[in-house]
């Protein structure tokens, strides 16, 4: 399949139109920002990475029954993907307490959790995607009642999976973010599954004072060795496959 026109191009990916009015081509680069788009970089490699890194994730999700947008990787950063139209809404499920979370709730940074939590973010840079419940995105019309309760079955089926897909690679998915789309009537896991959306610690590191980073707080928190940490979790995958 052919590029055609651009249609769109967000932070770490461009979206271009195909001959196929149901599928578009998702161009993953290297480009990196946080807070934002306040703080802007490049992740040598990276656009590769998350390109295949999605792919391998939403196969193995899509044969554990989560329906996803996945069509076809072209190469290293092209892949075909359903056209689908984006539920405007960021949704983070965490597994343990860090970034954001710690910050808004007091919590210390690697407080495991007796269940994982699940927020929504208006995704609205505007606004800065503010926290938002299920009543404010009914109310804004974001989502309906059956799409937000999909969406919700979904994150946690998304985390169960991966917890245990990672537990293998030796990591502990801490917290990651989804974004799901309509397609043909469905509701769809849609966007990225990658360092830049997910925090992977390295096995065992999450009760301790220091925990690694396997992940884009490398790059958000200045701690050095990004490529370093994109390429580990590529190798695990890579090696356990
Ligand atoms: N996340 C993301 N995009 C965003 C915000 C968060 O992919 O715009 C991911 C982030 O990588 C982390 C999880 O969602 O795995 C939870 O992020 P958090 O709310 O703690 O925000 P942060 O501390 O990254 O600002």
């Amino acid at each position: 399949m052919e590029k055609k026109e651009q249609l769109y191009e967000g932070k770490a990916k461009k979206v271009y139109a195909t001959e196929n009015p149901d599928y578009v081509i998702v161009s993953y680069k290297d480009d990196a920002t946080a807070f934002n788009g306040l703080k802007k970089g490049t992740i040598v490699g990276k656009g590769v990475i998350n390109n295949k890194m999605t792919n391998m994730m939403m196969k193995m999700l899509e044969k554990k029954g989560v329906p996803t947008h996945f069509v076809e990787e072209i190469d290293d950063r092209n892949t075909v993907v359903k056209k689908v139209q984006i539920v405007p809404l960021e949704v983070i499920i965490r597994n343990v307490a860090a970034g954001s979370f710690s910050k808004r709730y007091g919590v210390p940074e690697g407080t495991a959790f007796s269940a994982p939590t699940i927020e929504f973010s208006y995704k609205n840079d505007e606004l800065g995607d503010p926290l938002i419940n299920g009543y404010h995105a009914l109310a804004l019309n974001l989502a309906t009642k059956d799409e937000i309760e999909t969406i919700k079955k979904m994150a946690f089926a998304v985390n169960d999976i991966m917890k245990e897909f990672f537990k293998h690679l030796n990591i502990d998915l801490i917290d990651f973010k989804l974004e799901f789309g309509r397609y043909k009537g469905q509701i769809v896991l849609a966007d990225e599954i990658s360092p830049d959306t997910c925090r992977f610690w390295e096995a065992g590191t999450w009760d301790t004072t220091k925990h690694t980073s396997l992940d884009k707080d490398r790059f958000r928190r200045d701690l050095g060795g990004v490529e370093d940490a994109y390429n580990e979790i590529f190798k695990r995958l890579t090696e356990g496959e």
